[in-house]
């Protein structure tokens, strides 16, 4: 049976980017560049005024008084130059005016209105932000394969971008398999049950970033599952979830390889979520997963969150990894790695973990409980305050609950 990593692995190889659109700026937030982002102008364009002050040049101040004799708000410009002993009051953000290299603030003078007397003692040059001093006519200001982020977004503004290219979001089509299932909106009949992994399944698509596409519920038949993948085939990637198993009603590899795809491995030693096939279709990836709805989940978390991730550009595709305290003593009595539902938070600067209890691959409500995976070893035992290796699946819990 493949591991994680050599089955990860296997399957980013197979992924490729998407192409690119235009977009317009803000609908680039959270989606990758592909390209250089090089300033066309020095920000700020000229030397301004970083406070509401007075301007004027230093070299030439006599005593500690200078005649007013001009207003400059920001967006205006003052071309003629300022004669020694005299300054121009300025609004923060207007361009310096020629003569002068030095701002005192409103705050640091007395004001008759027609001169100033300085209180205080201004050096040359102060209160004056420099032409290019955030950033340079022609320096790399984003990079290629950058996740847009909103200061990426702003930066992008300024430099007069409007619509950015970016990898498209991958269109990813969801199939569930099995005659026992109904969609929601319905109160499970007897032997019935509510397809919820469509929808858990699409809501991690919409969180990598991408596009669901549901295509529905296939019935435990070949033909039909036939039909259904092929359906799937007009997205950029497919995952079907239950049917994958042994059971003498799991058509889904079946299905595919009569389609013609070529699959690569259809176990991975892990627990939950061993049944996973991937396989190759038509040039589209496909992920059969289990069906039960934690291995359905934990398999999209480990194997199709990163392939969406890369094909949409990102360069980070993996959750972080972090040493967590185990409350508690636990263990791994299985031949399999076994990713364990855990309550991970932060106390004095560490990470704590504890199990979610009752570990049934069936019990969706222990990842409602949980916010990461704790990773135990086949066959191994924790000892309570040992440190353990935790998957982090969500950011909550790195949000306080109170303002520092
Ligand atoms: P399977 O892999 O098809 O044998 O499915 C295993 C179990 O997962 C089934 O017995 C169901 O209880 C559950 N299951 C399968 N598909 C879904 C689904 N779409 N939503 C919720 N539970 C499911
Ligand atoms: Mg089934």
């Amino acid at each position: 049976m493949i591991s994680i990593q050599d089955a990860q692995r296997t399957i980013l190889e197979q992924i490729a980017a998407l192409e690119t659109e235009k977009v317009s700026v803000f609908q680039g937030l959270n989606r990758v560049t592909p390209e250089d982002h090089i300033a066309p102008w020095d920000i700020p364009a000229a030397d301004n005024s970083a406070m509401d002050g007075f301007a004027f040049s230093h070299a030439t101040l006599g005593g500690d008084r200078l005649r007013v004799t001009g207003f400059l708000p920001a967006g205006d410009v003052h071309l003629v130059p300022v004669p020694a002993g005299e300054a121009i009051r300025i609004m923060t953000g207007a361009p310096i005016p020629p003569g002068c290299d030095t701002v005192i603030p409103i705050e640091e003078v007395l004001d008759d209105g027609e001169w100033i007397r300085f209180t205080s003692i201004v050096k040359t040059g102060l209160h004056v932000r420099k032409r290019g001093e955030d950033i340079r006519k022609g320096e790399v200001v984003i990079r290629a394969g950058s996740l847009l982020r909103p200061q990426e977004i702003g930066m992008l503004s300024a430099m007069g971008t409007t619509a950015p290219a970016v990898y498209r979001r991958a269109r990813v089509a969801i199939l569930a398999t099995g005659d026992e299932l109904l969609e929601p909106g319905s109160t499970p009949a007897p032997g019935k049950i509510i397809n919820s992994n469509s929808y858990s399944l699409a809501a991690q698509v919409l969180d990598a970033g991408g596009d669901p596409v549901l295509l529905g519920i296939a019935p435990d038949a070949l033909d039909a599952t036939c039909d259904k993948i092929k359906a799937g085939l007009n997205a950029d990637m497919l995952v079907i979830t239950g049917g994958v198993s042994v059971g003498d009603r799991d058509f889904v590899k079946e299905a595919i390889e009569s389609l013609g795809g070529s699959v690569t491995f259809w176990k991975v030693n892990m627990k939950p979520g061993k049944p996973l096939a991937f396989a190759l279709l038509q040039g589209k990836p496909v992920f059969a997963l289990a069906g039960n709805p934690v291995g359905a989940m934990v398999a999209f978390e480990l194997f199709v969150r990163p392939s969406i991730l890369k094909a949409m550009g990102h360069r980070r595709l993996f959750r972080p990894a972090v040493k967590a305290i185990l409350q508690e003593p636990a263990a791994n009595k299985g031949k399999r790695p076994h990713l364990v539902r855990g309550i991970v938070s932060v106390h004095n600067d560490r990470y704590h973990v504890s199990t979610t209890g009752n570990q049934s691959s069936g019990r969706l409500s222990s990842l409602i409980q949980g916010n990461g995976l704790i990773r135990m070893a086949p066959e191994a035992s924790y000892a309570k305050g040992g440190e353990v290796e935790v998957l982090l699946l969500d950011r909550g819990f790195e949000m306080g609950d109170a303002l520092q």
